[in-house]
């Protein structure tokens, strides 16, 4: 049997209805889940505007939601029977860990799960850079590969090490566009699973980027296997967008997790872990 959650999934597409967030419900059903959360993107909502830099355009557009649409939303689906949990996928922007901290700890989560998808300037002047927006893919053309994964990896550490996430997301995202450094990056795998295992936190084995540009689970499976040997915790997430995607490909994803190690995936609740049989 493969897990039986998936805690890292969005109802960006859909409007805030029982509905729609019970057509996820029932993919899980489907697929023999128990258990599935929510995990939002924060940069939708105005109570969380204050993690990113201002002005930030791409947030700014779509900073426009109130999180109380999302927080009454699962209290519902919750008072109906339905077995999901609450949490938002927090964007680690370094600089903003005290808004962060005010953020978190304005609501009972069940997990946190801490992603790194900007990368802060580079230079004086420069600006914030968001490496996974489809519409920015040709500024990988006129970067350094390999600098931009250290500036990456240094800062998924340092999210870690922060003390505010239980779950890492997708922790190589850097990857997403296709573009690789040519040299060999396990120095850097090895660097981040010690801040991981240091920091406590689990690491997400994420089944999107099989279906993203880069055609790889997250985390890379050497990446997974430094993550083993330094004795961090994984579980096993879709990050689906849609209905269709939840639990989707985890047979595959357990067989990965299996073939690095692993034998237990960890579970949440009010952010305390515990572990059960992969
Ligand atoms: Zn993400
Ligand atoms: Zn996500």
């Amino acid at each position: 049997m493969a897990a039986v959650t998936d805690y890292h999934m969005h109802l960006e597409r859909g409007p805030w209805t029982l509905e729609w967030l019970e057509r996820f419900v029932d993919t899980a059903r489907a697929r023999g889940l128990r258990e599935i959360g929510f995990s939002e993107h924060p940069h939708r909502f105005r109570e969380c505007r204050a993690i990113y830099p201002a002005p930030l355009p791409w947030v700014d557009a779509q900073n426009t939601e109130r999180l109380d649409s999302y927080l009454r939303l699962i209290e519902q689906a919750r008072a109906a029977g339905l077995p999901v949990k609450l949490a938002l996928e927090w964007d680690y922007l370094p600089g903003f860990e005290a808004a962060l901290e005010r953020a978190l700890g304005a609501h009972p989560w069940d997990y946190t799960i801490g992603s790194v998808h900007w990368l802060p300037p580079a230079a004086r002047g420069g600006e914030w850079w968001g490496f996974d927006d489809p519409a920015r893919i040709s500024d990988w053309e006129r970067v350094d590969v390999l600098e931009v994964y250290r500036r990456y990896f240094r800062l998924i550490g340092q999210a870690a090490r922060t003390g505010l996430f239980d779950i890492i997301g997708h922790a190589d995202v850097i990857k997403v566009m296709g573009y690789r450094p040519k040299a060999d990056i396990a120095d850097l795998y090895e660097a981040a699973a010690s801040e991981f295992a240091a920091a406590g936190v689990c690491v997400e084995i994420n089944t999107a980027g099989w279906r993203k540009p880069v055609g790889e689970i997250y985390p890379a499976p050497p990446f997974l296997r430094a993550c083993r040997l330094a004795g961090v915790p994984v579980l096993i997430n879709s990050d689906a967008h849609v209905p269709e995607d939840v639990g989707r490909d985890f047979d595959r994803a357990a067989a990965v997790a299996r073939e690095a190690g692993y034998r237990e995936t960890a579970a949440f609740a009010q952010r305390v872990r515990t572990m059960a049989p992969l």
